[in-house]
């Protein structure tokens, strides 16, 4: 059965005290909701919001990233054991930024997929098309290949903990929002990509978000589209009382 999910992703924005501050202000927002609410702080902040939000146990703390090695040398990085150590149960992985700035590319992403599956973490899978290949009408032959590449290599068993995230990386952080039938049609498309390889239970039991300039204002009508199964939320997610209404909008 697919889940209704509505995730804020905080990116690199939130110190310690603000940190604090915002969960608070979305614990005093929150009830009883048709979707699993979820927040992405930053590494540093991860314990303090798991602590935080314990009580109450309707918002799930989650990681941005993590890294596909156990341990070792790489500077920087956070473990998928880490993660779980502090508690943390469900990681983003893939987000359009990450591949873009930090040169993560599909098969990088399928090693940290594998890692975080072996760790029983769930994972949310970004992926989504540049602005050029909208225009060039290579929407659905780019994010064909990106889950292809990242995700085809696994038992169909392995999609239970696998949530998809369709990130037109055009539309983040612009402004500009796919309108609710781009969305509704390439959700379709991504639902019967799994169709074809892994069968119509795996198709049917994805939750597949949609991310990209979500707003409150926007929220009820891109959720209403039957194969839109929530948001991964960046800039709104960032005020509680816009979270709560997108949360609101199903
Ligand atoms: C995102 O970064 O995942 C995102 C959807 O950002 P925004 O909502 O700000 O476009």
């Amino acid at each position: 059965m697919r889940k209704n999910i509505v995730a804020g992703n905080w990116k690199m924005n939130n110190d310690l005290a603000q940190t604090q501050t915002l969960i608070s202000e979305l614990k005093e927002q929150s009830k009883t909701t048709n979707a699993e609410v979820m927040i992405a702080p930053s590494y540093v902040n991860l314990w303090s919001a798991f602590e935080a939000t314990r009580e109450g146990g309707e918002i799930e703390v989650i990681a941005q990233n993590m890294h596909f090695a156990e341990s070792g040398a790489y500077t920087g990085e956070v473990s998928a054991s880490m993660l779980k150590s502090i508690g943390i149960k469900t990681v983003i992985l893939g987000h359009s930024e990450r591949r873009a700035y930090f040169n993560e590319t599909d098969e990088s992403l399928a090693k940290k997929v594998d890692a975080a599956l072996e760790h029983d973490l769930r994972v949310i899978f970004c992926f989504g098309e540049e602005l050029a290949d909208r225009k060039a009408g290579n929407e659905e032959s780019v994010v064909g290949s990106q889950i292809k590449n990242a995700l085809f290599h696994l038992e169909a068993s392995a999609f239970k903990n696998i949530v998809l995230a369709y990130e037109p990386v055009w539309a983040i952080g612009t402004g500009e929002t796919a309108s609710p039938e781009q969305a509704q049609d390439m959700h379709k498309f991504i639902r019967q990509t799994l169709n074809d390889k892994y069968g119509s239970q795996v198709a049917d039991d994805m939750t597949i978000l949609y991310g990209g300039s979500v707003k409150p204002a926007n929220a009820k009508e891109i959720f209403g589209k039957p194969d839109v199964d929530g948001g991964l939320i960046g800039g709104a997610s960032l005020k509680a009382e816009d979270f709560y209404a997108i949360v609101n909008a199903f």
